[in-house]
Formats: structure tokens, C-alpha cells, sequence
């Protein structure tokens, strides 16, 4: 039994992809076993969850706590220990963030699958991760909604016969809100995705449209596909996933209910398919409309400022990334107004996109700079300085 089915690595377990993750592996027990699983900082949640799985797995907690069960790994460096084991075949990185680069790097060095629904670190350093994979033979497969729908219509394709990439976007709480209301707008309102449940990072993504920016640089990177040939459509119901149009003019869609339990399996089994219970059956009457509109990018300057990060290279996405979850960081902690996130990371963009960007370091480098940055604008904004709750100037939030 053992031999037959594959180890699964879960950095993130406790967050929403994590939480999924789990639920799809234990309806898919012939072929898979959680080996490893690590949390940021939800001891008690992570704990429910390993003493749930046998054999015991690795555990790692990312933060620092005063006691830990026996036998835990604690500290950033868990996640690289938890990603390179000998019994991991599959590393599923849900980490969120910057902090996720680390491990993505050294599964694929080490040969190993990486399941990536972390996909800011292939906005932080896209060209470093896929030569990393191509290096050591490790392979990149994406959990996010997006790439997973263009990676199944692309199946073996190759990569000449796609003329383009589009990528839906749901749009997100604000699709149909005036510029004058978005300047308005609160964490809560921000935090009500119509039809996607995640985590709060991600969620204000979407309501800015930075997460469809950060997928636009992931696709390209993913699919070696040219920035002029990724486009996207707003469609709120969130059935198509994506669409790839092929040289010839025929264009391939893949639909499905919004739920990630679908590509998270999809991600372990890639290229096969297996019978699974956990999605609902797909009912076309009741899924009906399917509309879709131009991104408003006036409105939502966010995105064309990611894109064009992406475009620029270098350290440019590095420091979009880590400029805008700094921005979301304060957004959240009730710092900085929504319609600022967008302003402060494009600052940071004129002021920092042309640091060095050689390697791992330069793009870490280039990270911390900009989530300074961010923090500095956002006390110049409020007028006055302020102490101790915001993040520190590196990836991980503890
Ligand atoms: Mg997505």
C-alpha cells in the first residue's frame, strides 16, 4: 500500500487550499498520504490535523510558540525541511506569500512534484523557480483555479500551437461599484467575495484585481507564453476557469463549479483523472448565464500596474508582490483606506523596480525593500508615525 500511493507535503495546512487539501486526500486514500504538514501559526487546528493521520506525519509550525508537542519543527525553516523529505512525492505549497520561495525552490531542486497554489513565489522569481525545475528535474504543476483550466486544455500540446491565454477573473466584490464608491470601500466589503471562499490576503486580491495581475506573470511563467498573448475577461459567475485559443482559431475552455477541490486533485494526478465524489455534478441550466465583460483597468489600476510589472521583469514583480501584501497587510489592520493599496504599490514600483535582481537574494532583497517601503508611505499618508503592528520587513507574518 505504502508503495503505491504518492506523499503528500501540505505547507499551509491550516489555511483554506490547505484545509481542502486534506479533505480531498482523505477521499482519495489509495492514492495518496499526507506526509508532511505545516502551519503558519494555528497550533491548535494543526495539531487536530496531524493527530488525525497515520502514520504520523511531519509537523512544522512557521512561528515561534512557547511549546510545542513533541517531535514539532518549528521556524521558517520547517517548510524547506518539510518539502525536501525522502517520503514526499508531491510538495502542495499553500503557503501565502513571499514566504512560500524558499520551499517551492528546493522541492524542485530535489526532483520532487510542487502542487503550487503559492503563487506569488512565481511572481517573485519566475525565471529562478522554472529553471530551478528545469535543473532538477522537479515539475511545477498549479493548483490555482486559472492555470489549472489552461493546463487542461493545453493538455500535450506543444507550446506552438497556442496563439493566446485567457484568463477569466470573477471581478470580485467591487465589479459593478463606481470609482467614488470604491474610494469608500471597508475590509468588509472587501472581504465579500460573491463566489470564491478564501483566504482574507486573497480575497482582497481579487476585490483590487492584484490576484489576476499575480495570475497573468504565473501564466507566463507557467506556459512560457508572451505577456501580448495573455489577456482577461471579467466573468462573474466563475464556471470557465479559463479559455486557450489555439493557432487555428479553435478555442478550448474548461468549466466546473468554483471550487478548488477540483484543481487541488487535479494538481496531484495530473495528466490523469480519477473518480472522485467531492465536487457536485455540473448543471448547465442551473449554471446559466455565463457572461463577460472588459476588465474596467481605470477603476482598478492595480491590475494594469501588476501587468505591467510583469512586462518590465527584473526585480519589478518582486517588488509589486511585496509591495501590495504589505498594502493589504495595513488595509486589513484598518492602516491604510483600500483605494491606497493600490497607490502605495505603485510608489513603491517607481522607486524600487530597477534594484538588482540577480537571484534569490537580489529578489528577497527587493522584497523587504518594498514592504518598507509600503510601511514608510502608508505613515506619510496617515501624518504621523506609528508602533509595533505592522508585519516586520521580511515574508513571513508571525
Ligand atoms: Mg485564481
Amino acid at each position: 500500500m505504502r508503495g503505491e500511493s504518492k506523499g503528500v507535503a501540505i505547507l499551509g495546512s491550516t489555511g483554506s487550499i490547505g484545509t481542502a487539501a486534506l479533505r480531498v486526500i482523505e477521499r482519495q486514500q489509495a492514492r495518496f498520504r499526507v506526509t508532511a504538514l505545516t502551519a503558519n501559526a494555528n497550533a491548535l487546528l494543526l495539531e487536530e490535523q496531524a493527530r488525525r493521520i497515520t502514520p504520523s506525519p511531519f509537523v512544522g509550525l512557521v512561528c515561534p510558540r512557547a511549546a510545542n508537542p513533541p517531535g514539532w519543527h518549528a521556524g521558517p525553516e520547517c517548510l524547506v525541511e518539510a518539502a525536501t523529505r525522502p517520503e514526499v512525492d508531491i510538495v502542495l505549497n499553500a503557503v501565502v506569500g513571499a514566504a512560500g520561495l524558499d520551499a517551492t525552490l528546493a522541492a524542485l531542486a530535489a526532483g520532487k512534484r510542487v502542487a503550487l497554489a503559492n503563487k506569488e513565489t512565481l511572481v517573485v522569481a519566475g525565471e529562478l523557480v522554472t529553471a530551478t525545475a528545469a535543473s532538477g528535474g522537479g515539475e511545477l504543476v498549479p493548483v490555482d483555479s486559472e492555470h489549472s483550466a489552461i493546463l487542461q486544455c493545453v493538455g500535450r500540446r506543444p507550446a506552438n500551437e497556442v496563439r493566446r491565454l485567457i484568463l477569466t477573473a470573477s471581478g470580485g466584490p467591487f465589479r459593478g461599484w463606481s470609482r467614488e464608491r470604491l474610494e469608500r470601500a471597508t475590509v468588509a466589503d472587501a472581504l465579500q467575495h460573491p463566489t470564491w471562499r478564501m483566504g482574507r490576503k486573497i480575497t482582497v486580491d481579487s476585490a483590487t484585481l492584484a490576484n489576476k495581475a499575480l495570475e497573468v506573470i504565473e501564466a507566463h511563467f507557467l506556459f512560457g507564453v508572451p505577456y501580448d498573448r495573455i489577456q482577461v475577461v471579467v466573468h462573474p459567475q466563475s464556471i470557465v476557469h479559463s479559455f486557450v485559443e489555439f493557432v487555428d482559431g479553435s478555442v478550448l475552455a474548461q468549466l466546473g463549479v468554483p471550487n478548488m477541490e477540483l484543481p487541488i486533485l487535479y494538481a496531484l494526478t495530473h495528466p490523469e483523472r480519477v473518480p472522485d465524489e467531492g465536487v457536485a455534478e455540473f448543471d448547465p441550466v442551473a449554471a446559466s448565464p455565463l457572461t463577460f465583460e472588459a476588465v474596467r483597468e481605470s477603476d482598478f489600476p492595480a491590475f494594469a500596474l501588476g501587468v505591467a510589472a510583469g512586462r518590465a521583469g527584473g526585480a519589478a514583480p518582486a517588488v509589486f508582490n511585496a509591495a501590495n501584501e504589505a498594502a493589504v497587510a495595513l488595509f486589513l489592520e484598518g492602516e491604510m483606506r483600500f483605494a491606497d493599496i493600490a497607490a502605495a504599490t505603485e510608489s513603491a514600483l517607481e522607486h524600487l523596480a530597477h534594484v538588482p535582481a540577480a537571484g534569490r537574494d537580489d529578489l528577497l532583497a527587493a522584497d523587504a525593500s518594498a514592504r518598507a517601503y509600503v510601511r514608510e508611505w502608508a505613515r506619510g499618508a496617515q501624518g504621523a508615525p506609528r508602533g509595533g503592528e505592522t508585519p516586520e520587513g521580511r515574508a513571513t507574518v508571525c
